[in-house]
Protein backbone atom coordinates (compact mmCIF):
# COMPACT_ATOMS: atom_id res chain seq x y z
CA UNK A 1 0.00 0.00 0.00
CA UNK A 2 1.59 3.64 -0.85
CA UNK A 3 1.68 6.23 1.31
CA UNK A 4 2.11 9.61 1.58
CA UNK A 5 3.57 12.43 3.67
CA UNK A 6 3.11 16.38 2.43
CA UNK A 7 6.50 17.81 2.43
CA UNK A 8 5.89 20.40 4.57
CA UNK A 9 9.35 20.85 5.25
CA UNK A 10 10.43 21.54 1.99
CA UNK A 11 7.23 24.23 1.58
CA UNK A 12 8.82 26.27 4.52
CA UNK A 13 12.17 26.23 2.69
CA UNK A 14 10.86 27.61 -0.10
CA UNK A 15 8.51 30.12 0.96
CA UNK A 16 10.72 31.36 3.74
CA UNK A 17 13.67 30.81 2.92
CA UNK A 18 14.15 30.68 -0.50
CA UNK A 19 11.64 33.36 -1.33
CA UNK A 20 11.27 34.99 1.49
CA UNK A 21 7.35 35.10 2.05
CA UNK A 22 6.96 37.47 4.49
CA UNK A 23 8.72 39.93 2.60
CA UNK A 24 7.10 39.31 -0.60
CA UNK A 25 4.04 39.68 0.95
CA UNK A 26 4.68 42.83 3.13
CA UNK A 27 4.76 44.48 -0.27
CA UNK A 28 1.54 43.33 -1.21
CA UNK A 29 -1.84 45.71 0.60
CA UNK A 30 -4.08 42.72 -0.08
CA UNK A 31 -1.69 40.48 1.55
CA UNK A 32 -0.32 42.62 4.87
CA UNK A 33 -2.08 41.23 7.45
CA UNK A 34 -0.57 38.02 7.10
CA UNK A 35 2.56 36.51 7.58
CA UNK A 36 4.64 33.07 7.21
CA UNK A 37 3.33 31.30 9.94
CA UNK A 38 -0.01 31.86 9.35
CA UNK A 39 0.22 30.72 5.69
CA UNK A 40 1.90 27.04 7.23
CA UNK A 41 -0.70 26.70 9.64
CA UNK A 42 -2.43 26.64 6.74
CA UNK A 43 -0.91 24.41 5.00
CA UNK A 44 -0.50 21.67 7.70
CA UNK A 45 -4.65 21.49 7.97
CA UNK A 46 -4.31 21.03 3.99
CA UNK A 47 -2.00 18.62 4.08
CA UNK A 48 -3.57 16.52 6.59
CA UNK A 49 -6.42 16.41 4.52
CA UNK A 50 -4.76 15.66 1.54
CA UNK A 51 -2.71 12.92 3.72
CA UNK A 52 -5.78 11.43 5.72
CA UNK A 53 -9.06 12.02 4.04
CA UNK A 54 -8.20 11.87 0.33
CA UNK A 55 -4.96 10.04 -0.10
CA UNK A 56 -7.04 6.72 0.76
CA UNK A 57 -9.18 7.25 -2.07
CA UNK A 58 -7.08 7.44 -4.65
CA UNK A 59 -6.16 3.70 -5.61
CA UNK A 60 -10.01 2.65 -4.34
CA UNK A 61 -10.76 5.57 -6.97
CA UNK A 62 -8.90 4.29 -9.92
CA UNK A 63 -10.13 0.35 -9.31
CA UNK A 64 -13.67 1.79 -9.31
CA UNK A 65 -13.91 4.83 -11.93
CA UNK A 66 -16.93 6.63 -12.57
CA UNK A 67 -20.23 4.91 -13.51
CA UNK A 68 -22.41 6.41 -15.98
CA UNK A 69 -26.35 5.65 -16.20
CA UNK A 70 -27.75 6.79 -20.10
CA UNK A 71 -31.05 6.82 -18.97
CA UNK A 72 -31.15 9.56 -16.41
CA UNK A 73 -27.74 11.10 -18.41
CA UNK A 74 -25.97 10.92 -14.50
CA UNK A 75 -22.67 9.81 -12.94
CA UNK A 76 -21.62 8.44 -10.06
CA UNK A 77 -18.29 9.39 -8.78
CA UNK A 78 -15.97 6.39 -6.94
CA UNK A 79 -17.27 5.45 -2.98
CA UNK A 80 -16.47 8.26 -1.08
CA UNK A 81 -15.56 11.22 -3.71
CA UNK A 82 -18.94 12.73 -2.51
CA UNK A 83 -18.11 12.92 1.34
CA UNK A 84 -14.59 14.43 0.87
CA UNK A 85 -16.20 16.80 -1.93
CA UNK A 86 -18.74 18.20 0.88
CA UNK A 87 -16.24 17.88 3.85
CA UNK A 88 -13.65 20.24 2.00
CA UNK A 89 -16.32 22.90 1.25
CA UNK A 90 -17.84 22.37 4.85
CA UNK A 91 -13.44 22.99 6.18
CA UNK A 92 -14.16 26.10 3.60
CA UNK A 93 -10.99 25.01 1.41
CA UNK A 94 -12.39 26.05 -1.66
CA UNK A 95 -12.14 30.17 -1.02
CA UNK A 96 -8.91 29.93 -0.20
CA UNK A 97 -7.51 32.20 -2.84
CA UNK A 98 -10.74 33.69 -3.68
CA UNK A 99 -11.69 37.33 -3.78
CA UNK A 100 -13.39 38.15 -0.35
CA UNK A 101 -15.92 40.35 -2.12
CA UNK A 102 -17.20 37.11 -3.28
CA UNK A 103 -16.95 34.90 -0.07
CA UNK A 104 -13.43 34.23 -0.74
CA UNK A 105 -10.57 34.42 2.10
CA UNK A 106 -8.07 36.42 0.22
CA UNK A 107 -4.98 34.34 0.21
CA UNK A 108 -2.39 34.39 -1.46
CA UNK A 109 -1.57 32.15 -4.89
CA UNK A 110 1.25 30.91 -3.72
CA UNK A 111 -0.18 29.20 -0.44
CA UNK A 112 -3.30 28.19 -2.93
CA UNK A 113 -0.76 26.80 -5.17
CA UNK A 114 1.12 24.66 -2.27
CA UNK A 115 -2.01 23.27 -1.22
CA UNK A 116 -2.55 21.96 -4.57
CA UNK A 117 0.54 20.51 -4.95
CA UNK A 118 -0.80 18.34 -2.04
CA UNK A 119 -4.21 17.51 -2.81
CA UNK A 120 -2.98 16.55 -6.16
CA UNK A 121 0.18 14.12 -4.33
CA UNK A 122 -2.86 12.08 -2.71
CA UNK A 123 -5.66 12.28 -4.94
CA UNK A 124 -5.25 13.81 -8.82
CA UNK A 125 -8.41 13.10 -10.26
CA UNK A 126 -10.66 14.06 -7.42
CA UNK A 127 -8.81 17.02 -6.99
CA UNK A 128 -9.77 17.75 -10.80
CA UNK A 129 -13.71 18.87 -9.64
CA UNK A 130 -12.29 21.44 -7.04
CA UNK A 131 -9.59 22.55 -9.78
CA UNK A 132 -11.58 23.18 -12.49
CA UNK A 133 -13.93 25.03 -10.40
CA UNK A 134 -11.32 27.32 -9.51
CA UNK A 135 -10.05 28.04 -13.24
CA UNK A 136 -14.09 28.96 -13.87
CA UNK A 137 -14.06 30.97 -10.81
CA UNK A 138 -10.96 33.13 -12.62
CA UNK A 139 -12.35 33.28 -15.69
CA UNK A 140 -15.51 34.66 -14.52
CA UNK A 141 -13.71 36.96 -12.01
CA UNK A 142 -11.82 38.71 -14.71
CA UNK A 143 -14.66 38.80 -17.66
CA UNK A 144 -18.05 37.87 -16.21
CA UNK A 145 -20.52 41.26 -16.42
CA UNK A 146 -21.32 42.52 -12.71
CA UNK A 147 -24.64 39.66 -12.54
CA UNK A 148 -22.80 37.21 -13.74
CA UNK A 149 -20.13 37.44 -10.43
CA UNK A 150 -23.08 38.12 -8.05
CA UNK A 151 -24.57 34.65 -9.41
CA UNK A 152 -22.08 32.90 -9.92
CA UNK A 153 -18.76 33.79 -7.63
CA UNK A 154 -20.35 33.53 -4.67
CA UNK A 155 -21.29 29.33 -5.44
CA UNK A 156 -17.97 28.89 -6.69
CA UNK A 157 -16.12 30.12 -3.84
CA UNK A 158 -18.33 27.75 -1.19
CA UNK A 159 -18.01 24.89 -3.77
CA UNK A 160 -21.19 24.85 -3.43
CA UNK A 161 -21.16 24.48 -7.80
CA UNK A 162 -18.51 23.36 -9.65
CA UNK A 163 -17.11 24.81 -12.99
CA UNK A 164 -15.65 23.67 -16.29
CA UNK A 165 -14.18 24.38 -18.97
CA UNK A 166 -15.91 23.40 -22.59
CA UNK A 167 -13.40 23.32 -25.60
CA UNK A 168 -12.73 20.51 -27.38
CA UNK A 169 -15.12 19.07 -29.85
CA UNK A 170 -14.64 16.01 -31.67
CA UNK A 171 -12.61 17.39 -34.97
CA UNK A 172 -11.20 20.61 -33.08
CA UNK A 173 -8.53 19.86 -30.31
CA UNK A 174 -5.80 21.91 -30.24
CA UNK A 175 -7.02 23.97 -33.25
CA UNK A 176 -9.88 25.65 -31.79
CA UNK A 177 -10.37 27.76 -34.96
CA UNK A 178 -12.54 24.71 -36.33
CA UNK A 179 -15.00 24.80 -33.50
CA UNK A 180 -18.72 24.14 -34.60
CA UNK A 181 -21.08 24.62 -31.60
CA UNK A 182 -23.16 27.26 -32.35
CA UNK A 183 -24.88 30.30 -29.95
CA UNK A 184 -28.37 32.24 -31.56
CA UNK A 185 -29.41 35.01 -29.63
CA UNK A 186 -32.37 35.17 -27.93
CA UNK A 187 -35.01 38.24 -27.63
CA UNK A 188 -34.26 38.09 -23.50
CA UNK A 189 -30.63 38.66 -24.29
CA UNK A 190 -29.67 35.23 -23.48
CA UNK A 191 -28.18 32.43 -26.19
CA UNK A 192 -29.50 28.83 -27.19
CA UNK A 193 -26.22 26.76 -27.61
CA UNK A 194 -26.61 23.64 -30.00
CA UNK A 195 -23.09 21.22 -30.08
CA UNK A 196 -21.20 18.37 -28.75
CA UNK A 197 -18.27 18.84 -26.95
CA UNK A 198 -15.63 15.61 -26.14
CA UNK A 199 -13.37 15.20 -23.01
CA UNK A 200 -15.20 17.51 -20.47
CA UNK A 201 -13.05 16.83 -17.34
CA UNK A 202 -15.82 16.60 -14.50
CA UNK A 203 -18.74 17.71 -17.16
CA UNK A 204 -21.00 15.94 -15.06
CA UNK A 205 -20.80 14.10 -11.22
CA UNK A 206 -22.89 13.69 -8.18
CA UNK A 207 -20.70 16.02 -5.90
CA UNK A 208 -21.82 19.78 -6.19
CA UNK A 209 -25.83 20.94 -6.39
CA UNK A 210 -25.11 22.67 -9.72
CA UNK A 211 -22.26 22.79 -12.84
CA UNK A 212 -21.44 26.25 -14.55
CA UNK A 213 -20.07 25.45 -18.02
CA UNK A 214 -17.61 27.55 -19.16
CA UNK A 215 -18.40 26.83 -23.81
CA UNK A 216 -16.77 28.68 -26.49
CA UNK A 217 -19.01 28.70 -29.24
CA UNK A 218 -19.79 30.78 -32.43
CA UNK A 219 -22.51 33.35 -33.03
CA UNK A 220 -24.48 33.55 -36.21
CA UNK A 221 -22.21 36.33 -37.78
CA UNK A 222 -18.50 34.97 -36.48
CA UNK A 223 -15.65 35.13 -38.64
CA UNK A 224 -13.85 31.97 -39.72
CA UNK A 225 -10.98 30.72 -37.25
CA UNK A 226 -9.79 31.75 -33.51
CA UNK A 227 -11.42 35.44 -34.35
CA UNK A 228 -14.83 34.40 -34.06
CA UNK A 229 -15.36 32.23 -31.00
CA UNK A 230 -17.08 33.62 -27.89
CA UNK A 231 -17.55 32.60 -24.59
CA UNK A 232 -20.45 31.70 -22.45
CA UNK A 233 -21.25 30.20 -19.29
CA UNK A 234 -24.24 27.19 -19.50
CA UNK A 235 -25.24 26.31 -16.49
CA UNK A 236 -26.19 22.67 -15.66
CA UNK A 237 -29.65 23.78 -14.07
CA UNK A 238 -30.69 27.47 -14.78
CA UNK A 239 -30.91 29.22 -11.82
CA UNK A 240 -33.95 30.72 -10.33
CA UNK A 241 -34.88 34.06 -9.23
CA UNK A 242 -33.53 33.30 -5.65
CA UNK A 243 -30.30 32.19 -7.28
CA UNK A 244 -30.90 28.17 -6.73
CA UNK A 245 -30.62 25.63 -9.11
CA UNK A 246 -33.76 25.85 -10.78
CA UNK A 247 -35.22 24.24 -14.52
CA UNK A 248 -33.03 21.37 -15.68
CA UNK A 249 -30.83 23.11 -18.79
CA UNK A 250 -30.14 20.96 -22.29
CA UNK A 251 -26.67 20.57 -21.76
CA UNK A 252 -25.98 17.02 -20.19
CA UNK A 253 -23.52 14.27 -20.48
CA UNK A 254 -23.85 11.40 -23.34
CA UNK A 255 -21.41 9.37 -22.02
CA UNK A 256 -18.10 8.83 -20.27
CA UNK A 257 -14.65 7.85 -21.40
CA UNK A 258 -12.86 4.96 -20.68
CA UNK A 259 -9.08 6.14 -20.45
CA UNK A 260 -5.80 5.32 -19.30
CA UNK A 261 -5.31 6.72 -15.91
CA UNK A 262 -7.75 9.43 -13.44
CA UNK A 263 -10.36 6.84 -13.93
CA UNK A 264 -12.16 8.88 -10.65
CA UNK A 265 -12.43 11.83 -12.67
CA UNK A 266 -15.75 11.86 -15.30
CA UNK A 267 -14.23 12.53 -18.88
CA UNK A 268 -17.50 13.51 -20.25
CA UNK A 269 -19.06 13.81 -24.24
CA UNK A 270 -21.15 17.21 -23.35
CA UNK A 271 -24.62 17.54 -25.60
CA UNK A 272 -25.87 21.27 -26.16
CA UNK A 273 -29.38 20.83 -27.49
CA UNK A 274 -30.55 24.40 -27.20
CA UNK A 275 -28.94 25.20 -23.95
CA UNK A 276 -29.70 28.41 -22.40
CA UNK A 277 -26.47 30.60 -22.07
CA UNK A 278 -25.03 34.12 -21.59
CA UNK A 279 -22.41 35.84 -23.19
CA UNK A 280 -19.15 36.12 -21.05
CA UNK A 281 -17.01 39.31 -21.95
CA UNK A 282 -17.09 40.90 -25.92
CA UNK A 283 -18.95 38.87 -29.00
CA UNK A 284 -15.62 37.07 -30.72
CA UNK A 285 -13.37 37.53 -27.55
CA UNK A 286 -14.41 34.19 -26.17
CA UNK A 287 -10.82 32.71 -26.58
CA UNK A 288 -9.28 36.00 -24.92
CA UNK A 289 -11.45 35.41 -21.48
CA UNK A 290 -10.96 31.74 -21.93
CA UNK A 291 -7.28 32.46 -22.02
CA UNK A 292 -7.01 33.12 -17.95
CA UNK A 293 -9.01 29.83 -17.10
CA UNK A 294 -6.30 27.92 -19.71
CA UNK A 295 -3.86 29.97 -17.77
CA UNK A 296 -4.86 28.74 -14.79
CA UNK A 297 -5.11 25.28 -15.74
CA UNK A 298 -1.84 25.70 -16.93
CA UNK A 299 -0.22 26.14 -13.86
CA UNK A 300 -2.18 23.54 -12.16
CA UNK A 301 -1.15 20.90 -14.42
CA UNK A 302 1.99 21.46 -13.35
CA UNK A 303 1.06 21.10 -9.98
CA UNK A 304 -1.09 17.81 -10.75
CA UNK A 305 2.83 16.32 -12.00
CA UNK A 306 4.64 17.89 -8.50
CA UNK A 307 1.92 16.12 -6.93
CA UNK A 308 2.61 13.05 -8.59
CA UNK A 309 6.68 13.35 -8.62
CA UNK A 310 6.81 13.80 -5.21
CA UNK A 311 4.55 11.11 -3.72
CA UNK A 312 5.89 8.82 -6.48
CA UNK A 313 9.61 9.15 -4.99
CA UNK A 314 8.70 8.86 -1.22
CA UNK A 315 7.20 5.35 -1.97
CA UNK A 316 9.90 4.34 -4.04
CA UNK A 317 12.38 5.60 -1.52
CA UNK A 318 10.61 3.71 1.23
CA UNK A 319 10.58 0.66 -1.33
CA UNK A 320 14.23 0.89 -1.87
CA UNK A 321 15.19 1.36 2.49
CA UNK A 322 13.13 -1.97 2.80
CA UNK A 323 14.09 -4.24 -0.62
CA UNK A 324 17.09 -6.45 0.22
CA UNK A 325 18.23 -8.16 -2.97
CA UNK A 326 21.89 -8.47 -4.05
CA UNK A 327 24.87 -7.15 -2.11
CA UNK A 328 27.00 -3.54 -2.38
CA UNK A 329 29.55 -3.03 -4.71
CA UNK A 330 31.82 -1.80 -2.29
CA UNK A 331 31.78 -4.70 0.34
CA UNK A 332 28.39 -6.02 2.36
CA UNK A 333 26.29 -3.31 4.15
CA UNK A 334 23.52 -5.47 6.09
CA UNK A 335 25.94 -8.59 7.22
CA UNK A 336 22.95 -9.81 9.11
CA UNK A 337 20.65 -10.02 6.23
CA UNK A 338 21.05 -12.52 3.37
CA UNK A 339 21.04 -9.16 1.33
CA UNK A 340 21.72 -5.07 1.35
CA UNK A 341 18.27 -3.06 1.07
CA UNK A 342 18.96 -1.88 -2.74
CA UNK A 343 18.79 1.46 -2.04
CA UNK A 344 22.95 0.64 -1.76
CA UNK A 345 23.12 0.06 -5.42
CA UNK A 346 23.99 3.32 -7.38
CA UNK A 347 21.60 2.77 -10.53
CA UNK A 348 18.29 2.51 -7.68
CA UNK A 349 20.03 6.03 -6.34
CA UNK A 350 20.27 7.44 -9.56
CA UNK A 351 16.12 6.41 -9.96
CA UNK A 352 15.39 7.64 -6.88
CA UNK A 353 17.58 11.19 -6.85
CA UNK A 354 16.03 11.63 -10.61
CA UNK A 355 12.32 12.48 -8.62
CA UNK A 356 13.49 14.23 -6.10
CA UNK A 357 15.66 16.65 -7.87
CA UNK A 358 12.49 16.55 -10.12
CA UNK A 359 10.13 17.28 -7.28
CA UNK A 360 12.19 19.99 -5.50
CA UNK A 361 12.91 22.15 -8.01
CA UNK A 362 9.87 22.20 -9.85
CA UNK A 363 8.48 22.93 -5.74
CA UNK A 364 11.00 25.95 -5.96
CA UNK A 365 10.17 26.70 -9.75
CA UNK A 366 5.99 26.75 -8.84
CA UNK A 367 6.21 28.86 -5.80
CA UNK A 368 8.19 31.43 -7.31
CA UNK A 369 5.34 31.70 -10.02
CA UNK A 370 2.63 31.65 -7.91
CA UNK A 371 4.46 34.75 -6.21
CA UNK A 372 4.97 36.41 -9.27
CA UNK A 373 1.29 35.72 -9.98
CA UNK A 374 0.46 37.57 -6.26
CA UNK A 375 2.70 40.38 -7.57
CA UNK A 376 0.58 40.23 -10.98
CA UNK A 377 -2.09 40.64 -8.80
CA UNK A 378 -1.97 42.69 -5.91
CA UNK A 379 1.27 44.87 -6.26
CA UNK A 380 0.69 48.46 -5.62
CA UNK A 381 2.77 49.33 -8.58
CA UNK A 382 2.27 49.31 -12.20
CA UNK A 383 5.13 48.66 -13.69
CA UNK A 384 6.15 46.04 -11.28
CA UNK A 385 2.81 44.06 -11.95
CA UNK A 386 3.40 44.44 -15.61
CA UNK A 387 6.94 42.78 -15.12
CA UNK A 388 5.75 40.27 -12.88
CA UNK A 389 2.68 39.35 -15.54
CA UNK A 390 5.24 38.85 -18.42
CA UNK A 391 7.73 36.73 -16.57
CA UNK A 392 4.50 34.56 -15.71
CA UNK A 393 3.70 34.18 -19.32
CA UNK A 394 7.61 33.51 -20.08
CA UNK A 395 7.69 30.83 -17.42
CA UNK A 396 3.88 29.39 -17.82
CA UNK A 397 4.47 26.94 -20.60
CA UNK A 398 7.57 25.65 -19.07
CA UNK A 399 5.54 25.13 -15.78
CA UNK A 400 3.25 23.03 -17.92
CA UNK A 401 5.60 21.01 -20.07
CA UNK A 402 8.98 20.72 -18.28
CA UNK A 403 6.88 19.53 -14.81
CA UNK A 404 4.91 17.17 -16.75
CA UNK A 405 7.77 15.87 -19.02
CA UNK A 406 9.55 15.43 -15.94
CA UNK A 407 7.03 13.56 -14.06
CA UNK A 408 6.56 11.36 -16.46
CA UNK A 409 10.37 10.64 -16.31
CA UNK A 410 9.79 10.48 -12.66
CA UNK A 411 7.01 8.28 -11.92
CA UNK A 412 8.72 5.73 -14.33
CA UNK A 413 12.00 5.59 -12.66
CA UNK A 414 10.26 5.84 -9.14
CA UNK A 415 8.10 2.21 -10.78
CA UNK A 416 11.26 1.08 -11.80
CA UNK A 417 12.62 1.10 -8.70
CA UNK A 418 10.20 -1.40 -7.41
CA UNK A 419 11.27 -3.78 -10.18
CA UNK A 420 8.07 -6.30 -11.07
CA UNK A 421 6.19 -4.83 -8.22
CA UNK A 422 5.99 -2.01 -9.55
CA UNK A 423 4.24 -3.22 -12.82
CA UNK A 424 1.44 -4.68 -10.10
CA UNK A 425 -1.48 -2.77 -9.17
CA UNK A 426 -1.37 -3.39 -5.63
CA UNK A 427 1.43 -1.06 -5.38
CA UNK A 428 0.15 1.76 -5.96
CA UNK A 429 3.09 2.47 -8.37
CA UNK A 430 1.63 2.23 -11.81
CA UNK A 431 -1.60 4.12 -11.13
CA UNK A 432 1.44 7.45 -11.15
CA UNK A 433 2.39 6.63 -14.39
CA UNK A 434 -0.82 6.21 -15.66
CA UNK A 435 -2.20 9.38 -14.21
CA UNK A 436 1.05 11.24 -15.08
CA UNK A 437 0.67 10.56 -18.86
CA UNK A 438 -2.42 12.53 -19.61
CA UNK A 439 -0.88 15.86 -17.82
CA UNK A 440 0.96 16.06 -21.45
CA UNK A 441 -1.25 16.10 -23.15
CA UNK A 442 -4.35 18.07 -21.98
CA UNK A 443 -4.67 22.21 -21.74
CA UNK A 444 -2.48 22.09 -24.76
CA UNK A 445 -0.05 19.61 -25.38
CA UNK A 446 3.55 19.85 -24.80
CA UNK A 447 3.86 20.55 -28.24
CA UNK A 448 1.83 23.80 -28.12
CA UNK A 449 3.58 24.99 -25.01
CA UNK A 450 7.11 24.69 -26.66
CA UNK A 451 5.92 26.39 -29.64
CA UNK A 452 3.77 28.76 -27.30
CA UNK A 453 7.61 29.64 -25.38
CA UNK A 454 9.73 29.80 -28.59
CA UNK A 455 7.42 31.53 -30.91
CA UNK A 456 4.90 33.62 -28.83
CA UNK A 457 6.49 34.04 -25.77
CA UNK A 458 10.51 34.34 -26.97
CA UNK A 459 10.60 34.77 -30.89
CA UNK A 460 7.72 37.36 -31.24
CA UNK A 461 9.12 39.62 -28.74
CA UNK A 462 12.55 39.77 -29.87
CA UNK A 463 13.70 37.92 -27.03
CA UNK A 464 12.98 40.51 -24.69
CA UNK A 465 10.99 38.90 -21.63
CA UNK A 466 13.73 36.08 -22.14
CA UNK A 467 16.13 38.60 -21.24
CA UNK A 468 14.79 40.65 -18.64
CA UNK A 469 14.67 36.99 -16.60
CA UNK A 470 17.98 36.12 -17.92
CA UNK A 471 19.07 39.56 -16.12
CA UNK A 472 18.18 38.33 -12.77
CA UNK A 473 20.11 34.87 -13.34
CA UNK A 474 23.28 37.17 -14.10
CA UNK A 475 22.51 39.40 -11.25
CA UNK A 476 22.95 36.11 -9.02
CA UNK A 477 25.80 34.65 -11.46
CA UNK A 478 27.20 38.07 -10.52
CA UNK A 479 26.74 37.84 -6.64
CA UNK A 480 28.09 34.48 -6.44
CA UNK A 481 31.23 35.09 -8.43
CA UNK A 482 33.53 35.62 -5.57
CA UNK A 483 32.52 32.72 -3.67
CA UNK A 484 34.77 29.22 -4.18
CA UNK A 485 32.27 27.40 -2.71
CA UNK A 486 29.61 28.11 -5.02
CA UNK A 487 32.01 27.73 -8.52
CA UNK A 488 30.55 24.43 -9.00
CA UNK A 489 26.99 25.64 -9.57
CA UNK A 490 27.19 28.79 -10.67
CA UNK A 491 29.72 27.88 -13.49
CA UNK A 492 27.54 25.62 -15.30
CA UNK A 493 24.78 27.77 -14.96
CA UNK A 494 26.52 31.14 -16.76
CA UNK A 495 27.69 28.25 -19.44
CA UNK A 496 24.09 27.00 -19.96
CA UNK A 497 22.48 30.81 -20.04
CA UNK A 498 24.95 31.71 -22.36
CA UNK A 499 24.38 29.04 -24.59
CA UNK A 500 20.48 29.22 -24.17
CA UNK A 501 20.66 33.11 -25.73
CA UNK A 502 23.37 31.59 -28.45
CA UNK A 503 20.76 28.95 -29.02
CA UNK A 504 17.94 31.54 -29.62
CA UNK A 505 19.84 33.69 -31.69
CA UNK A 506 20.44 30.97 -34.18
CA UNK A 507 16.71 29.53 -34.53
CA UNK A 508 15.54 33.04 -34.10
CA UNK A 509 17.71 33.45 -37.87
CA UNK A 510 17.00 30.15 -38.92
CA UNK A 511 13.09 30.48 -38.08
CA UNK A 512 13.19 33.79 -40.28
CA UNK A 513 14.14 32.11 -43.37
CA UNK A 514 12.21 28.82 -42.73
CA UNK A 515 9.33 29.07 -40.41
CA UNK A 516 9.58 24.93 -40.10
CA UNK A 517 12.91 25.20 -38.31
CA UNK A 518 10.79 26.79 -35.06
CA UNK A 519 8.40 23.76 -35.37
CA UNK A 520 11.42 21.63 -35.05
CA UNK A 521 13.32 23.12 -32.45
CA UNK A 522 10.95 24.21 -29.78
CA UNK A 523 10.54 20.64 -28.09
CA UNK A 524 14.03 20.21 -27.26
CA UNK A 525 14.18 24.11 -26.78
CA UNK A 526 11.37 24.09 -24.08
CA UNK A 527 13.45 21.61 -22.33
CA UNK A 528 16.70 23.56 -22.51
CA UNK A 529 14.78 26.88 -20.68
CA UNK A 530 13.19 24.67 -18.26
CA UNK A 531 16.70 23.00 -17.20
CA UNK A 532 18.24 26.65 -17.16
CA UNK A 533 15.46 27.70 -14.83
CA UNK A 534 15.78 24.76 -12.39
CA UNK A 535 19.74 25.17 -12.61
CA UNK A 536 19.14 28.54 -11.84
CA UNK A 537 17.01 27.60 -8.54
CA UNK A 538 19.23 24.83 -7.20
CA UNK A 539 21.94 27.20 -7.30
CA UNK A 540 20.22 30.01 -5.69
CA UNK A 541 19.28 26.79 -3.02
CA UNK A 542 22.38 25.32 -2.74
CA UNK A 543 24.09 29.13 -2.08
CA UNK A 544 21.39 29.18 1.15
CA UNK A 545 22.06 25.47 2.41
CA UNK A 546 25.70 26.53 2.11
CA UNK A 547 25.93 28.55 4.70
CA UNK A 548 23.11 26.72 6.74
CA UNK A 549 24.56 23.39 6.45
CA UNK A 550 26.93 24.26 9.04
CA UNK A 551 24.22 24.60 11.65
CA UNK A 552 24.07 20.70 11.89
CA UNK A 553 20.58 20.36 10.51
CA UNK A 554 20.39 17.39 7.70
CA UNK A 555 18.36 18.70 5.90
CA UNK A 556 20.35 21.45 4.42
CA UNK A 557 23.05 18.58 3.66
CA UNK A 558 20.45 16.90 1.86
CA UNK A 559 19.77 19.79 -0.27
CA UNK A 560 23.45 20.39 -1.33
CA UNK A 561 23.41 16.76 -2.26
CA UNK A 562 20.32 16.77 -4.45
CA UNK A 563 21.48 20.25 -5.96
CA UNK A 564 25.44 18.58 -6.85
CA UNK A 565 23.21 15.46 -8.26
CA UNK A 566 21.01 18.01 -10.66
CA UNK A 567 24.09 19.58 -11.88
CA UNK A 568 26.54 16.33 -12.59
CA UNK A 569 23.48 13.79 -13.86
CA UNK A 570 20.35 16.09 -14.92
CA UNK A 571 21.50 19.45 -16.21
CA UNK A 572 24.23 17.12 -18.62
CA UNK A 573 21.20 16.31 -21.00
CA UNK A 574 20.92 20.39 -22.06
CA UNK A 575 23.92 19.37 -24.20
CA UNK A 576 21.84 16.82 -25.98
CA UNK A 577 19.01 18.73 -26.36
CA UNK A 578 21.17 21.36 -27.50
CA UNK A 579 22.48 19.56 -30.26
CA UNK A 580 18.88 17.92 -31.31
CA UNK A 581 17.59 21.63 -30.93
CA UNK A 582 20.06 23.23 -33.44
CA UNK A 583 19.96 20.45 -36.18
CA UNK A 584 17.37 21.52 -37.68
CA UNK A 585 14.01 20.87 -39.90
CA UNK A 586 15.51 18.66 -42.88
CA UNK A 587 15.72 15.52 -41.03
CA UNK A 588 11.78 16.02 -39.66
CA UNK A 589 10.86 17.13 -43.15
CA UNK A 590 12.68 15.02 -45.81
CA UNK A 591 10.97 11.87 -45.24
CA UNK A 592 8.09 11.01 -48.08
CA UNK A 593 5.82 9.32 -46.13
CA UNK A 594 3.41 8.35 -49.16
C1 LIG B 1 -8.63 12.91 -19.94
C2 LIG B 1 -8.80 14.16 -20.73
C3 LIG B 1 -9.36 15.28 -20.14
C4 LIG B 1 -9.56 16.45 -20.88
N1 LIG B 1 -10.20 17.51 -20.31
C5 LIG B 1 -10.61 18.54 -21.11
C6 LIG B 1 -11.47 19.56 -20.61
O1 LIG B 1 -11.82 19.59 -19.43
N2 LIG B 1 -11.92 20.51 -21.47
C7 LIG B 1 -11.57 20.52 -22.78
O2 LIG B 1 -12.03 21.39 -23.50
N3 LIG B 1 -10.73 19.58 -23.28
C8 LIG B 1 -10.25 18.59 -22.49
N4 LIG B 1 -9.43 17.62 -22.99
C9 LIG B 1 -8.99 17.72 -24.37
C10 LIG B 1 -7.52 18.04 -24.51
O3 LIG B 1 -7.27 19.37 -24.10
C11 LIG B 1 -7.11 17.75 -25.95
O4 LIG B 1 -7.10 16.33 -26.08
C12 LIG B 1 -5.78 18.35 -26.33
O5 LIG B 1 -5.86 19.74 -26.37
C13 LIG B 1 -5.29 17.85 -27.68
O6 LIG B 1 -6.29 17.89 -28.65
P1 LIG B 1 -6.59 16.58 -29.51
O7 LIG B 1 -6.76 15.44 -28.57
O8 LIG B 1 -7.69 16.85 -30.43
O9 LIG B 1 -5.27 16.31 -30.33
P2 LIG B 1 -4.86 17.03 -31.74
O10 LIG B 1 -5.08 18.48 -31.66
O11 LIG B 1 -5.51 16.30 -32.85
O12 LIG B 1 -3.31 16.74 -31.75
C14 LIG B 1 -2.75 15.47 -32.11
C15 LIG B 1 -1.22 15.60 -32.11
O13 LIG B 1 -0.82 16.57 -33.08
C16 LIG B 1 -0.03 17.59 -32.47
N5 LIG B 1 -0.40 18.88 -33.08
C17 LIG B 1 -1.63 19.37 -33.32
N6 LIG B 1 -1.56 20.59 -33.86
C18 LIG B 1 -0.26 20.89 -33.95
C19 LIG B 1 0.47 22.03 -34.38
N7 LIG B 1 -0.16 23.13 -34.84
N8 LIG B 1 1.81 21.99 -34.32
C20 LIG B 1 2.46 20.92 -33.84
N9 LIG B 1 1.83 19.81 -33.41
C21 LIG B 1 0.49 19.81 -33.45
C22 LIG B 1 -0.41 17.56 -30.99
O14 LIG B 1 0.62 18.08 -30.19
C23 LIG B 1 -0.66 16.07 -30.78
O15 LIG B 1 0.55 15.42 -30.51
C24 LIG B 1 -9.16 16.48 -22.24
C25 LIG B 1 -8.57 15.36 -22.83
C26 LIG B 1 -8.40 14.21 -22.11
C27 LIG B 1 -7.81 13.00 -22.79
Amino acid sequence: MPHYQPPLRDMHFVLDELLDLNAELAQLPAHAGLDATTVHQVLEEGGKFAAERLFPLNQTGDREGCHYDAATRSVTTPRGFRDAYQQYVAAGWPSLACDPAYGGQGLPVALNNAFYEMLNAANQAWTMYPGLSHGAYECLHAHGSEAQKQLYLPRLVSGEWTGTMCLTEAHCGTDLGLLRTRAEPQPDGSYRLTGNKIFISAGEHDMAANIVHLVLARLPDAPSGTRGISLFVVPKFLPDAQGEPGERNAIGCGAIEHKMGIHGNATCQINLDGAKGWLIGEPHRGLNAMFVMMNAARLGVGMQSLGLTEVAYQNALAYARERAQGRSLSGTKASSAPADPIIVHPDVRRMLMTARAYAEGGRAFTSYVALMIDRELNHPDDSVRREAADEVALLTPIVKAFLTDNAWIATSEALQVFGGHGYIAEWGMEQYVRDARINMIYEGTNTIQSLDLLGRKVLMDQGEKLRRFGEKIRHFIVAQSADPAMAEFITPLADLAEKLVKLTAEIGGKAAADPEEMGAAAVPYLRVAGHLVYAYFFARMAKLSLTRAAGGDPFYQAKLATARFYFARLLPETAMLIRQARSGAASLMAMDFS
